[in-house]
């Protein structure tokens, strides 16, 4: 680390300027702005493009953008997308193929060059996300180079959460409200008598240099305490909370709980939930070609556990039924992904119950699951 400053105060010209130097420096800027109804991630070219005034109302199935008076800029939760739609494309070319004079197929692999990101407002749940998809993405012996060339450019703006929504559970799950992970720069949005401010730390090179080029006050005991009781305050906030027993447990307790058939009876298998996580993963691949049959390409694009295709063998699919495939889901969610990846695969986000278009609550089936389960006779297991 260089000896500048590693925290500051800054006001809203500070975060402005943020996204100013930051796109100075080559980096595509994207962070939250108020679209078609929802607060989206996209690129953003100015601080007047935040969310500044606007909360959100969720519940499950329900989501609404909602005025605030006190002109904050962050005090919003998950929106229907997350980071992996920039680290992770919804849909990529693998490769193309073009047959020449002679007959012969020339494949070239996709070797543009990785975008140079900075992501401003990233929460500490979605943090933990990436976090998640790095493990999956970027380490063991089989990696996504191109995930990898991304993930190594970026620059991660962590903003902590202050405003937890009705459908928010990071408390449950270890990953919020305050940041635990590496970041560029965290901020911690202040709003009382003092004014509306932002307590800024650099967790890394860059992130300093970046933060001594901003319009900024020297740090102050006031704000950072001011910053800490706000996130303390939100961490008692959350709306769901999952069961206070080992998930692991309970996902391998309950595979053969009633409750399955009573999810399955609510779950249409769209696959929302899939899509709108942040650390699903899943990805299927398709080939076209042009109309002469001279040009080909392999594209991969996201594809769910909910879909009929995702299982498909020559028998037919492995999980035919949607008890099967919503257990199959959310015990690798809780359960499974420990196996595989040495955490869970949930960072409480909420985004799943949100954008479920019946309103299937991952929190209300644990604690149902849980509840059948001690009915049972067999009594929960506190997380350690
Ligand atoms: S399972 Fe639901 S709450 Fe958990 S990380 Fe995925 S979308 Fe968020
Ligand atoms: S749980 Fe909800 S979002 Fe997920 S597949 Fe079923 S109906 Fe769709």
């Amino acid at each position: 680390m260089t000896h500048q400053a590693t925290t500051a105060v800054i006001g809203k010209e500070g975060l402005a300027a943020l996204i100013t130097v930051l796109a100075e420096r080559g980096r595509t800027v994207i962070g939250p702005t108020v679209r078609d109804g929802a607060i989206v991630l996209a690129e953003l070219r100015s601080g007047e493009e935040l969310p500044y005034g606007s909360g959100v109302e969720l519940e499950a199935g329900h989501y609404r953008v909602r005025p605030r008076q006190d002109g904050a800029a962050f005090a919003h939760s998950a929106g229907p997308q997350s980071w992996k739609t920039y680290l992770h494309p919804q849909r990529e070319r693998q490769w193309s193929a073009d047959r020449g004079n002679d007959g012969a197929w020339t494949v070239t692999g996709n070797d543009t060059p990785a975008p140079s990101y900075a992501f401003l407002g990233v929460r500490p749940c979605d943090l933990r996300a990436i976090a998640v998809q790095d493990r999956v993405l970027a380490a063991g012996p089989h990696t996504d180079s191109r995930y990898r060339a991304r993930r190594a450019r970026v620059f991660l703006v962590v903003v902590e959460c202050t405003e937890p929504g009705a459908t928010c559970f990071c408390t449950s799950m270890g990953t919020g409200p305050a940041v635990d992970g590496a970041y560029d720069l965290a901020l911690t949005e202040v709003i009382d008598e003092r004014g509306h401010r932002f307590w800024a730390r650099a967790g890394s090179d860059e992130g300093v240099s970046v933060l001594a080029e901003l319009p900024q006050q020297p740090a102050d005991a006031g704000c950072a305490t001011a910053a800490r009781e706000l996130v303390a305050a939100a961490a008692g906030r959350m709306g769901r909370t999952m069961p206070e027993v080992d998930l692991q447990v309970l996902m391998r307790e309950t595979l053969h709980a009633d409750r399955w058939n009573d999810v399955a009876a609510r779950c249409l298998t769209c696959g929302n939930c899939t899509m709108a996580c942040p650390t699903c993963f899943c990805t299927t691949a398709e080939d076209v070609t042009d109309l002469t049959g001279d040009h080909a390409e392999r594209w991969r694009r996201w594809e769910s556990c909910f879909d009929l295709e995702f299982t498909h063998l020559p028998g037919g699919p492995v999980r035919a039924s949607g008890h099967s495939r919503y257990r199959q889901w959310a015990t690798h969610k809780l359960g499974t992904w420990y196996d595989q990846f040495g955490s869970s695969g949930c960072v409480g986000c909420g985004r799943c119950i949100v954008w479920c278009p019946v309103g299937i609550d991952i929190t209300e089936e644990a604690h149902a699951l849980n509840a059948e389960r001690e009915a049972d006779g067999v009594p929960g297991k506190a997380t350690p």
